[in-house]
């Protein structure tokens, strides 16, 4: 087993770790205090952590002293990145695209390979239950980095389309009409990650929300802006639960 720990690395230099919105995976700094990073030692048993036959698992710091348990996380790819190192000098810093899967997965649905990747165009047009479950994959943990990276990727854009669906056209926080239409007719709203700004979720149907501009300003820049992020989550999950019939156990594990 190999335990990462969020932010131990990056923060002190000026990289963070976390989700990224396009992706769908978790980038992840490598380990290297000073120079360039190299792929060594620990920066190694993570890029080969499935030949070595070790586990990943991500905890991210919550206070001194205190971790909380975030997934077991495998490698899809790495990049590197121009950072200061400890002297303050630039050097290459590996960052690690990370895709997670939670416990709550566990009865998650897998999606076989030969759906992905898939147009985001196409996104729009397939019946809403089955995008809806492309929106919860993850691709089986067997599989190699690169099928995970795609899943991850087209996950992240099923949920973003899937939201805007589901909204039909009005804000899921407010209830408003979304304010103007964009060139091709669809109605502007923005897909917001409820759980990213709470507690670092993942891409997820019950994890997002459409909101028009206003709400999502406030969300992020409101006085009472944490509140406003919290009270969505239960909004969301009453949303997500008006669609129980179609999407089963998806439903029962978020009640
Ligand atoms: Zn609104
Ligand atoms: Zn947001």
């Amino acid at each position: 087993m190999i335990w990462l720990f969020s932010g131990e690395q990056g923060e002190q230099y000026g990289y963070t770790d976390g989700f990224r919105d396009d992706e769908g995976t978790y980038w992840y700094t490598g380990e290297g205090q000073i120079g360039d990073m190299a792929l060594t030692r620990g920066n190694f048993a993570i890029r080969h952590h499935q030949e070595l036959g070790k586990s990943l698992h991500l905890f991210d710091y919550v206070s001194t002293g205190y971790v909380k348990y975030v997934g077991e996380a495998s490698y899809t790819d790495h990049h590197t990145e121009i950072g200061r190192d400890k002297l303050g000098n630039l050097r290459d810093v590996i960052v690690f695209e990370l895709e997670l899967s939670y416990p709550e997965d566990v009865q998650g649905v897998s999606t076989p390979a030969e759906t992905i990747p898939i147009k985001v165009s196409a996104l729009w047009k397939q019946p809403l239950d089955q995008l809806r479950q492309l929106a919860s994959s993850r691709a089986p943990t067997e599989a190699p980095p690169a099928q995970k990276k795609a899943t991850a990727h087209t996950r992240s854009a099923a949920v973003r389309v899937y939201v805007l669906r589901r909204s039909e056209g009005k804000c899921e926080g407010c209830r408003s009409p979304a304010p103007f239409f964009k060139p091709g007719g669809e109605p502007y709203l923005e897909a917001h990650h409820i759980r990213r700004l709470a507690d670092k979720g993942p891409d997820h149907p019950n994890g997002v929300i459409a909101l028009c501009p206003n709400c999502h300003r406030r969300v992020h820049h409101g006085a009472d802006g944490a509140e406003y992020n919290s009270s969505l989550l239960s909004r969301v999950a009453q949303i997500e639960s008006s669609f129980g019939g179609s999407v089963g156990t998806l439903t029962l594990a978020l009640a």
